[in-house]
């Protein structure tokens, strides 16, 4: 949540401490333990993570760079699989997705949330079981949903009126039935930031149970052949730490349940109660364990089942942040250093990395907060706070708002974010005609390219004037993003 104001943080007034929850640390060169992925540690200032020194990955992979801790990102899935035994979970790909997650997802037994074509190609690519596959989107196309209704996919996740009927014609004329899930706007304003916040009514998601839309929506399902009436979906937003919107969204939810059951004379066999679930970016965020979310949720749901005289249905839920954001790394090389003085005369020290918005948007375009460390040496130098910037043309390409780092930064040191496994690369762009990094993920010692980095053979390959003759001859480029001054 932004504190700021209007002008917002890139305009920094008064004496330069950083923001209030920002401590000063004893030892700059030290991790936080709860802001880094299971296998990540420090040896003699070094950062290795899954038994690999990120030096030595620089080295041989450039930078920037993801680093995945497989270890940690399946570890994660696990321990939601196994703390919501009984229920269904499903990984939403958004968060992060290439056919290795997809693979370890399938090996794993979860479930995959999907809201693209491309998300669905992938997952079916990773060997997904399509009957495993939910599939959302508030504007999904009728060729779209020949693709998803032929691929066999468990579940469409309706968002509007308009799309009940249209995936019951694409069913009825694939000449199958589709299991489908009524997407509800239980009218919940979760505490977490606007852009993320997803189940108040003012929004393009979701149907809302007060207009009576919702009700309308599973009605006209029920009534379609080519259509199963799974269930109610509901997904309240991002980044959650606190279990009481899930409260309010399940007494809202349930409640439309019984109605369904009382009007329609169905007890619905489903309900998706989304994803959501919140992480540590940096030292103000406390997040809950999937034992006591499996626990909080459990006992809200069953509660509101108990007064209603409703069986329990199949549950699910969908975390995505969850399971692959703490998971990664990204590692960037500094190049340069930079001490302004601010108008109060205190200075801030901008600290240019080789990446940047192209690769983490969230900072710019979530006002998120994030930490980092120097990664490839330990300093004694006293912390100074600094702010960790990109290489793009733009005065809010920032990585990292606030942190201390040691005062002796300097081009050439390798610095590591955390918790840059979800919504970073799934959102990078190609601004500026940057490449967008690889995914390296670590394991026990080995270094394996899950996605590699794009070339500028990759951006030209889209570029039809490319490939008519030259006019003139240009200079040789490279294709290898070494990191420096280009
Ligand atoms: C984005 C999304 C999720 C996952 O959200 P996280 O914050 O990554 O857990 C789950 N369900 C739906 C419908 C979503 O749109």
């Amino acid at each position: 949540m932004s504190t700021t104001h209007e002008a917002g943080w890139a305009h920094a007034t008064g004496a330069l401490r950083g923001p209030s929850w920002l401590r000063e640390p004893v030892d700059p060169n030290a991790l936080v333990p709860q802001l880094w992925s299971a296998t990540a540690r420090k040896v003699d200032g070094e950062l290795e993570v899954g038994g690999v020194r990120l030096a030595d990955l620089a080295a041989e992979h450039m930078t920037p760079a993801y680093v995945l801790d497989e270890a940690d990102l399946r570890g994660r899935a696990v321990a939601f699989r196994d703390a919501f035994a009984g229920w269904d979970v499903y990984y939403a790909a958004k968060a992060f997705w290439c056919t290795a997650v997809a693979r370890w997802m399938a090996e794993d037994g979860l479930h995959v949330d999907c809201c693209s074509p491309g998300e669905l190609t992938v997952a079916l690519r990773g060997g997904v079981d399509p009957a495993r596959i939910e599939y959302h989107g508030n504007n999904k196309t009728v060729p779209e949903l020949r693709r998803v209704v032929a691929a066999g996919v468990g579940r469409v996740v309706v968002d509007s009126l308009t799309e009940v009927g249209r995936v019951a014609a694409v069913a009825r004329d694939l000449g199958v039935v589709q299991g489908v899930m009524v997407r509800v706007t239980p009218g919940v304003e979760a505490h977490t930031h606007e852009y993320i916040a997803t189940a108040h009514e003012d929004q393009k998601f979701g149907l809302s149970i007060t207009t009576g839309a919702a009700l309308e929506a599973v009605r006209r399902v029920h009534a379609e052949d080519s259509l199963a009436l799974r269930g109610l979906h509901s997904h309240i937003g991002s980044q959650i730490f606190d279990a009481s919107g899930f409260e309010v969204a399940a007494r809202r939810v349930l409640a439309l349940h019984a109605r369904v059951r009382d009007e329609l004379g169905v007890e619905m066999p489903e309900l998706d109660l989304g994803g959501g679930f919140g992480i540590a970016y940096t030292t103000q965020d406390d997040p809950a364990t999937p034992e006591s979310l499996a626990a909080d949720l459990g006992r809200i749901v069953d509660a509101e089942l108990r007064a209603l005289g409703l069986a329990r249905p199949r549950l699910s839920i969908e975390p995505g942040r969850a399971i692959a954001g703490p998971a990664t790394c990204t590692l960037y090389t500094v190049g340069t250093v930079k001490p302004v003085t601010l108008d109060a005369g205190a200075v801030r020290t901008y600290v240019s990395v080789d990446g940047g918005m192209s690769d983490n948007v969230r900072t710019a375009l979530y006002d998120a907060d994030y930490s980092c460390t120097l990664a490839a040496r330990a300093s004694d130098a006293p912390p100074v706070l600094a702010r960790v910037v990109g290489k793009h043309c733009e005065a809010g390409d920032v990585v990292v708002k606030d942190e201390f780092l040691p005062a002796d930064v300097a081009p050439g040191d390798l610095l590591a974010v955390p918790a840059t496994g979800a919504y970073c690369r799934s959102m990078a762009s190609n601004y500026n005609h940057s490449l967008r990094p690889p995914v390296v993920a670590v394991r026990d010692g080995v270094a394996r390219v899950v996605v590699r980095r794009e070339t500028e053979d990759d951006l030209l390959a889209t570029d039809v004037g490319n490939h008519a003759p030259a006019p003139t001859p240009g200079t040789a480029l490279g294709t290898a993003h070494d990191g420096g001054d280009q």
